[in-house]
Order: structure tokens, then sequence, then C-alpha cells
């Protein structure tokens, strides 16, 4: 214990030293957190922080450049129960260390100093095998080890997600229906009718804004945001803190930076994955709820709104062993379904190592190593792609790919596995576009990209109140070798099941640009974009509209919905 004390004199000493001589802090700055530490106890470096020399994210920064090792927010990071094992639960509390991922025989251990060699040494001498360190927090390394080892005898409070249980239909109707609010609202009765009214309105986002006036509610749909209603400010904290509370974030720490965390909301006996994200405003934490429907991760591409098509190109892409495969589209279109239907499918390949980067972790897909990117805690996408290679992927997720940097990483790193990237772009020329004016050369491009894939969501039609509907000729060009006056359209004329809308569930709409030999010749050659698209089209690909238009005359979605939803460039922006 002594010897243990003496080695911890002697870190917090060294830690000091460094970030002198980094000129990251001064001798007073030291003496003071020195001092501090003296009187209250505690790390020096937590002790610089509090007496503000020091932020937390720069220290992370400093340590992780330091030591030339990658930070890692453990917040939803899933450790098997297999490789938690390697590591006796006793020391990993004492040491602050978890032991992350498994791979040959090199295990990657998050720790908050690795500089600590006397750590390491011990790890590999107890574990038998080569150890790989990462920075993480301390209040992450702290609050992952009580979900990861939870105390004996007692629920962890920091453990598992919290759940909110919106009601019987009932209970929910005389929520929601209540217009407007009762007085006596509660904050728990706010965030439920949040949740129900987003559900009615088929809306997967709900934004919580605050301002002078309160909470303004704001519903995403289809890609539209459409404003809701405001929270009172005497009932706003106590939502704020619920939510937080529920999501199990650390509402004392976010004044710093924005955080996520994750919860569950239950309507009519089905839990469905939430992740919320906080970010600190001069007015108060802004709420961002996403609500994934794990319905639809499962779902084969077809389901999504694939056709025969593009389904087995997509499933030809996701067999090879390197190159890139970009998906894109507008926030709120469904990108990040797709990205786990994917995922999902991959998994069932046990002989592949599946990896990915996101922001945030939406929901968890058992098999595959997910890590959350956490910009305040200095792990972006770039570094964090960076250490992640070390890990052999054969195939890498990202859940966000935007700028050069990246993405000229992202080309690198595909030379070695497949590297599956989202990006926000409306269409695959403005993403051929943009590959071009990132440094990563035409001949690369050529060599490594496997397809661009497009995608929109459309409201599918209520399958019980759906009409034939005069074709809008002035609307649709034709398709392809048909007429308008040829094609049939359907609409939705609203009825009980669909509350009326005409609308029920939603549909994706899709473009995929192959790379077949004549289009990876022209990119080759650095053709212009609008060229090499109108080759693609030539070989067969079908554009977005005329996927959407396909699915209109099949009486699966409305053309005007298709229409608004692919319209070209330039006519909405
Ligand atoms: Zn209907």
């Amino acid at each position: 214990m002594t010897g243990k004390r003496v080695a911890a004199e002697e870190e917090k000493k060294r830690i000091g030293d460094l970030l002198l001589e980094a000129g990251v802090v001064t001798q007073e700055q030291l003496d003071e957190a020195l001092e501090e530490k003296n009187v209250r106890g505690g790390r020096l470096c937590f002790n610089l922080i509090r007496t503000g020399a020091l932020k937390a994210d720069d220290l992370l920064t400093f340590l992780s450049e330091q030591f030339g090792v990658a930070a890692v927010n453990l917040d939803h990071f899933q450790v098997p129960r297999e490789v938690l094992e390697r590591v006796p639960e006793e020391y990993a509390r004492s040491e602050k260390v978890i032991p992350l991922h498994l791979l040959d025989n090199t295990l990657t251990v998050a720790m908050v100093d690795p500089g600590r060699g006397e750590v390491i040494e011990e790890l590999e001498r107890v574990t038998g095998l080569g150890i790989d360190p990462l920075i993480a927090p301390e209040a992450s390394l702290v609050s992952a080890l009580g979900k990861y080892y939870p105390a004996p005898g007692g629920a962890d409070p920091a453990a598992g997600e919290g759940v909110l249980v919106l009601g019987e239909e009932k209970e929910e109707k005389h929520i929601y229906l209540a217009t407007p609010p009762s007085e006596g609202y509660s904050s728990e009765d706010w965030l439920k009718r949040f949740f129900l009214q987003s559900i009615r309105r088929r809306s997967r986002e709900i934004h919580l804004e605050p301002s002078e006036l309160g909470l303004c509610a704001r519903f995403r749909s289809g890609g539209k945001m459409v404003k809701g209603e405001t929270v009172p400010g005497e009932v706003r904290k106590g939502l704020v803190n619920l939510a937080l509370t529920l999501a199990r974030i650390d509402g004392r720490s976010s004044a710093v930076s924005p955080m996520e965390g994750r919860m569950k909301v239950v309507v009519r006996k089905r839990g469905l994955p939430v992740t919320l994200s906080s970010f600190p405003t001069i007015h108060g934490e802004r709420l961002v709820f996403k609500i994934m429907d794990e319905g639809l991760v499962g779902r084969g591409f077809q389901e999504l709104g694939m056709s025969k098509a593009v389904a087995d190109e997509t499933r030809r892409i996701l067999g090879m062993t390197s190159g890139v495969f970009l998906m894109n589209s507008p926030p709120g279109h469904g990108k990040r379904t797709t990205f786990y239907s994917i995922l999902d499918q991959l998994r069932s390949e046990a002989s592949r190592n599946i990896m990915t980067l996101e922001h945030p972790v939406q929901y968890p897909v058992p098999g595959i190593s997910q890590t959350q990117v956490s910009f305040g805690q200095g792990v972006d996408f770039y570094h964090g792609l960076k250490s992640l290679m070390r890990q052999s992927p054969d195939v890498v997720g990202l859940s966000d790919i935007s700028d050069c940097r990246t993405l000229e990483l992202v080309f690198t790193a595909a030379r070695e596995c497949l590297v599956i990237g989202l990006c926000g772009f409306r269409d695959s020329r403005e993403a051929l576009e943009w590959l071009g004016s990132c440094r990563v050369n035409p001949k690369t491009q050529s060599d490594l990209l496997r397809g661009i894939l497009v995608q929109r969501v459309v409201p599918r039609i209520c399958s019980r109140c759906r009409e034939k509907q005069d074709t809008p000729a002035d609307l649709v060009e034709g398709i392809r070798d048909k007429n308008p006056e040829d094609l049939t359209f359907y609409t939705g004329v609203g009825c009980k099941a669909c509350g009326q809308t005409g609308r029920a569930g939603w549909l994706g709409l899709y473009e995929l640009l192959p790379m077949n030999f004549a289009v990876r010749d022209l990119i080759g050659r650095k053709t212009e974009t609008q060229i090499v698209y109108d080759e693609a089209l030539r070989q067969g690909m079908w554009s977005l509209q005329e996927d959407g238009i396909m699915k209109a005359t099949q009486g699966l979605v409305d053309v005007r919905d298709v229409l608004e939803s692919t319209r070209e460039r330039g006519l909405d922006d």
C-alpha cells in the first residue's frame, strides 16, 4: 500500500513537471494546485482543473499528445464480458483501468494516464498479453467502472439506462390531447407529452431549445423542423434534470462540453431506444432526443426500400475487403437506419473484425465494437480512426465524415479494410465534387471508391385508405421510356387507422452510383462530376427521383412526397 502511494506521489509530480515543461500551466498555477491538493486532497490534475488552471479537455488533449495515444470516451463503449474478465476487478478498480478490446495477443486498455509504465507492466504480467493503452477522462473511467463492475449487494445508480414509460392508450390520449397543457403539468408530464407528440407526428427527433421564454420544442419530421409547444420557465429546470438523469448524463459537468447519453421510452409495451445530446448555450442546456425504431434496424435492405438491384450491389460491396463506401442523405433522411441495418447484416459474419466510430452510438449492435467519439474530450473522427486502425479492423463504420483531413485518412485506411462512412450530401454529384475538392487524388478515388449511396425517406401511403389519383402530368415528365399518361399514381385519403393522415410508416428512396469500369475510368481521369453522373445513368443507374416515381406507381408512396424530397438542387436551398 505504501509502495503504491509513493508511486502515485511520483506520478503526480511527473505530470505536474510535464505540464510545466510544455507551458500548459505556470509554476504559480502548479503551486496553487499543489496547495489546494494539500488542503482538499485529490489528484493534482483534478486540483489544476478545480483551481481553473486547466480545462478537463485540455488535460486530456495534453496527455493524449504527450504519450501519442488516442483518447476514448467510455460512456457508451460496450465491453464484452470475456474481455472484462482479463483484468481482475480489484486491480481495475484500484488503478482505474478498463480493458476494452482484445485482438490477437493485444489488449486495449483505457486508463487515466498511459505514462504510468508500472501499471502497463503489471497489466502485461497479469494478463499475459501485450497492452495498448488509450486515455480516458477520469470521471468517465470511474463511471464505467461502476457500470461494468457493479458494487456487490446493490445496484449502481450509474448503471444501465433510464426508462420513461409513456403509458397505455388511455393515459396517452389524455396527455397529448389535453390542449393547452393543464396548469399542474409536472416536468415528467411535459417530457411524456413531447415523446407522444413526436411519435404521433412520426418524428424521430425532438429538439428542446432554451430561450428567455422557456424551453421551446421543435420536431424534425421527414427532414423538416416543425415548431411545438414551449415549456414554461418554472418547470424547465426540472425537465432538463429529469432528461439528464434518465440518460445518465452528469448535469454538473455538462457546463463544459456537449454530452451524450441513452435512455428508453416505452410506448404500448414496446421499448424504443433514445439518445440524448445536451449542449450548453447561454440560456441553458439545449437538448436533442433521437428516437430509434429498433424494429427498423434489423430489417433487410429491400424492406427499407432498396430495389433488388441496389440491395444486391450493396451486398456485393459489403463483401469486399478494401475500399470506401459512402452513404449520403440530408439530416433526418434515415442514413443512420440504413447504416445500422448494414452493421446488423455484417455482424452475422463472425469472421470479420467490425469496428465503428459514432457520434453518438444510437443503437448498440451485439458483436460489433462501437466507440463513441467525443469532440469535447479530444476524440474526433480523425484521431479515433488513426487509433482504431491499430486494431486491424476488417470493416470500419464511421457515422460522420465531414472534413478533408478525415476523408484523406479514410482513403489511406481503405487500402487495408472496407470503410463505410456517412456524409450529408444530397446527391452523388455533390459527394464526388467534395472528393475532388479534398486532396484525394483521382487515381486513388478510382481505385478505392466502391459506391456512393444516396437516400431519402418519404412517408408510405396508408394501405387501408389508398386510392388512385389523377396523374399529376404537369409534375412528372415521365420515367425512362414511359409517358406520364401511362403511369398510375396513388394517395392516401385518410382513415381511422392512419389518424386521417393518409400515411403510415416510412420508405427509403435510394440511388447507388456503382463503380463499374466506365465510371471508374472517368473518375480516374478527373472528369467533371455531371459527366460521371450522366454516364452512370446511361449504364443503368436509377436516380433517386426515378426510384421514387417507380415506388409511387406501385402505390407505395405519394408522388408529391417523392418530388418534394428529391427536388433538384437550387430549388429549395
Ligand atoms: Zn389510412
